[in-house]
């Protein structure tokens, strides 16, 4: 079965999935550049109410432990099909992930890819294996760009390792040639092994960062967003060190805006559920949602 063939089955025998990607065709979405980075990386925001859920997701270890996990097999929805990633290829059958169509999606062909297992969502582990994983699904999954939310960098289950995937076109930040405005890790190559090495350093970098003000003695890995895809032969990767997982004015009080930016976001797509902070973003609480979240360029 190949991706294509997978996505539209799930969307003919789920209305929740089919009808929300249909409302994606409606969302309203505007231009914005960050104040102070006129001539940079254009940003998108998008107006994404069936988003709320994730954007306002309770992360902490209390919240996470009280509710049953939506990317365990034994808890999803009955109608959520599950795609291995051997049926993209036989050289891809010992990958222990499934491939799901996320039913809250940000773009058309947005997929969540959880672990079989129920394991925390730490990618740096010491061989940095979960890191070669995301270069062969990427390659399983050529044309689309994995991505991975770090456990106080957006990612809404924590507790459960997972990536997700969308269109690479729909990420503006593997694209541009302006520059962007904070501090990324980037590199290239077909090479597997160079891929791996150079995820190792960019972490042993990312550690070298000074630690977040809100940082728990606990935190398993450095705060970061890890972005991957493979077109023609060859693996492009960032990695964007976070120094907060959300802005100050994070929240549904006045004078709050419900952001919490996470792979998407920081890849040109600002993702916005609340219609009137929708209608409040200007450009330099962009650039102080950016300048908050990441840390600045060197
Ligand atoms: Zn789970």
């Amino acid at each position: 079965m190949t991706l294509n063939e997978f996505y539209r089955r799930q969307l003919s025998l789920w209305p929740l999935a089919s009808d929300n990607v249909r409302a994606l065709f409606s969302v309203c979405s505007r231009a914005l550049l960050p104040a102070g980075h006129e001539e940079g990386m254009q940003f998108v925001l998008q107006h994404n109410p069936a988003r709320a859920r994730s954007t306002g997701a309770k992360t902490d270890a209390a919240s996470v432990a009280a509710r049953p996990c939506f990317l365990c097999r034994s808890s999803r929805p009955y109608e959520q099909i599950a795609l291995s990633p051997g049926e993209l290829g036989d050289e891809f059958s010992d990958l222990d992930y499934e491939i799901l169509v996320n039913p809250y999606p940000i773009f058309p062909y947005h997929f969540t890819i959880p672990s079989v297992s129920h394991m925390p969502q730490v990618i740096a582990d010491d061989r940095c294996m979960r890191f070669g994983d995301m270069l062969r699904l990427s390659r399983a999954m050529e044309g689309m760009a994995l991505f991975y939310n770090g456990a106080r960098c957006g990612a809404s289950a924590p507790d459960h390792f997972h990536f997700q995937g969308v269109p690479s076109s729909s990420m503006t930040i593997l694209s541009t040639e302006r520059s962007v405005p904070f501090l990324t890790y980037g590199y290239e190559s077909g090479c597997y092994e160079e891929m791996l090495e150079w995820f190792s350093r960019a972490v042993a970098q990312a550690r070298e960062l000074p630690v977040p003000e809100d940082s728990a003695a606990d935190e398993p890995e450095p705060r970061m967003n890890v972005i991957c895809t493979y077109i023609g032969g060859i693996w492009k990767a960032l990695v964007i060190p976070r120094r907060a997982h959300r802005p100050d004015f994070y929240g549904t009080d006045a004078g709050q805006l419900l952001l919490s930016p996470a792979s998407v976001d920081l890849s040109g797509t600002v993702i916005v559920p609340v219609s009137a902070h929708y209608e409040a973003i200007t450009p330099e609480v962009l650039a102080s949602l950016i300048s908050q979240t990441t840390y600045p360029l060197m």
